[in-house]
């Protein structure tokens, strides 16, 4: 399995708990410790949500699983290699960068990717130096799904309640001194095509000294509309609808929603900071797909912003060694079976699972019928794989890497470090205290067992 977040894990379950065949399942993941989006996208003051690492550590007892942390696969060791060790290998490896909305300006400072904060305020490794200046009064995001609404929450809510969680450490910090008062969700469609779900929008309105400004009008348009609007619609429009017509209250922070807004640029200062952006009014056309498009109007109006998110979907990165879709930004596989080349050959014993199979949608549940269908197929597979060669032996790859001097974490080195994490945690009332760098992990790990890491 290359990949120890959710649908690596659920996969892994499902393969243990088959009896015939029986399976012996090795986790490879690049950082020191595991569960991918679960430690480093779900937002810190939705703890409640990370409760699943609880069924992880069940799979993680089990006498045919390892987990192999601190290995880069593509670089510490190929893709060919796993292939020569293993008799079926899994990519689980998500979506690790982000789209880019390709308007003029994009590159200026203080323009970000919403992923990359959402890494930054986690305490992903890759994150921890990102330059976030929370100077800006008004900051606007660009996209509404549920990322969007995380990221505005965090930016909106009281760093006091955020110092509860296990928000990083720098990032509290920076909230701290935020200046930030004003968050504009700019959604390019309408009320009726917002991506993020209802409990989301009423988590922040439910926020102590935030108040949501939205439109009554569009809203109201939507729903006295022909219909054909399913649950989750209705109840955003509803909600949005009673946010709309709530009596003003002043408040110190606002998250405005704005309707048929779409960026076409952003403009900079001389300091090469955004300072505004440049937004077309939009009307909606039904696309071949039958999902309306939005489409330009030629209405055009600006709105100062020191701070502009796109929070417009992650992206699927290539995996050196593995096929790879440009276009999609998954791996290319048929259920679950990995293709490559223009033939849509099947590469026997390779298989995908998770967002770098099917995209960069859904939930981390989503991932549990994922992960059985692409374990089931794996389990039929079985009996049509060549025998092993000797490097199939289980020792094998620990030699290897042995060889290579590479550091590899254990899961009881994991099960340290979440200890260290959750004690100084306790020390200033927060869940825990994440290390924030693969070198305070590493030397977290040496203080507390030093015999075990070397
Ligand atoms: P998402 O749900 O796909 O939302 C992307 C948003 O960006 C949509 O509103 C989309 O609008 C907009 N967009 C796309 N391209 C655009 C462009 N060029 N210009 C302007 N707007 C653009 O993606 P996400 O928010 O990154 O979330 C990813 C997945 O993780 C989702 O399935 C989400 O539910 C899940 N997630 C769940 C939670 C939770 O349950 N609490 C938290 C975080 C993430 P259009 O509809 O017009 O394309």
């Amino acid at each position: 399995m290359v990949g120890a977040g959710p649908a690596g894990f659920f996969t892994a379950e499902f393969l243990l708990r088959s009896e015939s065949p029986s399976f012996a399942v090795d986790v490879f993941e690049r950082l020191p410790t595991p569960f991918g989006l679960v430690r480093a996208g779900v937002a810190p003051d939705h703890q409640k949500i990370k409760a699943v690492t609880k069924t992880f550590e069940r799979t993680a007892k089990n006498q045919r699983f390892r987990y192999f942390g601190n290995v880069e696969i593509g670089k510490d060791l190929s893709v060919a290699e796993l292939q020569e060790h293993y008799d079926q290998i899994v990519f689980a490896v998500g979506s690790a960068s982000d789209r880019r909305l390709g308007i003029p300006g994009e590159e200026l400072g203080g323009c970000h990717a919403a992923t990359a904060f959402v890494g930054w305020y986690n305490a992903h490794p890759d994150f921890r130096d990102f330059p976030f200046d929370l100077a800006a009064e008004r900051a606007v995001v660009v996209g509404v799904g549920n990322v969007a609404l995380d990221i505005s929450r965090i930016l909106l809510r009281s760093p006091d309640e955020l110092a509860k969680t296990d928000i990083a450490d720098h990032a509290l910090t920076a909230l701290r001194a935020s200046r930030v008062r004003e968050v504009v969700l700019l959604a390019r469609r309408g009320p009726a095509q917002v991506a993020f779900e209802p409990r989301e929008l009423e988590d922040i309105a439910g926020l102590t000294g935030v108040r949501v400004n939205v439109d009554a009008a569009p809203v109201e348009d939507e729903l006295s509309g022909s219909g054909g609007l399913d649950a989750r619609q209705k109840r955003n429009l509803e909600l949005m609808l009673e946010l709309a017509r709530a009596k003003p209250q002043s408040a110190e922070r606002v998250l405005r929603l704005e309707f048929n807004a779409a960026p076409v640029e952003l403009f900079g200062d001389e300091a090469g900071r955004v300072r505004a952006v440049r937004i077309e009014r939009t009307g909606l056309v039904p696309g071949t797909d039958g999902r309306l498009r939005a489409v330009g109007t030629g209405e055009f109006h600006e709105l100062e912003a020191g701070l502009v998110f796109r929070s417009i979907g992650y992206l699927g990165m290539p995996l050196v060694g593995a096929p790879f879709d440009q276009t999609k930004g998954v791996i290319p596989n048929l259920d679950g079976r990995v293709t490559s080349g223009a033939g849509n050959e099947i590469l026997p014993g390779t298989y995908a699972v998770g967002w770098i199979r099917r995209g960069p949608i859904g939930v981390i549940g989503t991932n549990k019928a994922d992960a059985q269908a692409v374990a089931e197929r794996m389990t039929e597979d079985v009996a049509t794989l060549p025998a092993p060669g000797p490097e199939a032996a289980r020792d094998a790859i620990d030699t290897l890497l042995g060889r290579r001097g590479i550091s590899v974490t254990t899961y009881a080195d994991w099960s340290r470090i979440d200890a260290l994490e959750v004690d100084a945690g306790r020390a200033t009332g927060k869940v825990r205290e994440k290390f924030a760098t693969v070198e305070q992990m590493m030397s977290g790990l040496l203080r507390a067992a030093p015999r075990d890491v070397e």
